[in-house]
């Protein structure tokens, strides 16, 4: 084909333990998904989940047992955390039933929901788009790609993250308000699904800013670990 100018390359983030990748279509994010985290921000009580949607290329790959750069980025004071279980989605769909969404499932990541939080409050009064304060450039980061038939119990994995060394962020996959299945069944139903969207599952209790030079560590039991720095 005659292209105007390079196509972007296809960006694909490496699976556990395989020679696949796994290409990515888009990044989907749930807001407000864990009760106590819901509470910090202001709000109580079981809401319809709700979402955005990230650019693909906002995602910032980190492997297992590197430690990923996160560049500090513009217009911010107020630059949160927000780790997160994130689904890879490997059969597409419309109007998925919770009960049925198991299969459209390939595996689960380690991800950050990276926030300029000053920028989305600003939004949020103002009852603007969140994509300044949420879809920036490299707000996404995340590990690779472990593939559901090697996860075992994930309602019980812990899900943490500390910065330089100290506790932020603490909490249990079965804390989430809309499990993962119900999430799929509401996403599916405003958007159809296709192989290689990503689901950002939402962040507990915690979220907090980082400056430049702060090292982050974050996991989720039985999925894998991620770090990165602040630059
Ligand atoms: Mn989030």
């Amino acid at each position: 084909m005659n292209f105007t100018h390079s196509p972007q390359a296809t960006l694909a983030v490496p699976v556990v333990n395989s020679d696949k990748s796994f290409p990515i279509h888009r990044i989907y994010c749930v807001g407000r998904n864990y009760e106590e985290h819901a509470k910090e921000m202001g709000y109580t009580g079981r809401e319809a989940p709700f979402f955005f949607l990230k650019p693909t290329d906002s995602l910032i790959y980190v492997a297992n047992g590197t430690t990923g750069e996160l560049p500090y980025p513009s217009l911010t004071q107020n630059f949160h955390h927000e780790i997160e279980l994130v689904v890879a989605i490997g059969v597409g769909g419309k109007n998925i039933q919770a009960q049925d969404a198991e299969q459209h499932i390939f595996g689960y990541a380690v991800g950050l929901d990276m926030t300029r939080r000053d920028l989305q409050n600003d939004m949020k009064k103002q009852g603007r788009p969140w994509d300044i304060g949420k879809s920036f450039d490299l707000s996404s980061p995340m590990g690779p790609i472990v593939e559901k038939q090697a996860v075992h119990d994930l309602e019980q994995a812990k899900i943490f993250l500390s910065v330089n060394g100290q506790d932020r962020q603490s909490s249990h996959i079965n804390k989430l308000i809309w499990n993962i299945h119900e999430t799929i069944e509401h996403l599916s139903s405003a958007w159809e699904l296709k192989a290689g969207d990503l689901i950002f599952t939402g962040t507990p209790e915690g979220v907090n800013a980082v400056v430049r030079g702060d090292h982050l560590h974050g996991y989720v039991e039985g999925i894998g670990s991620i770090d990165l720095k602040v630059i």
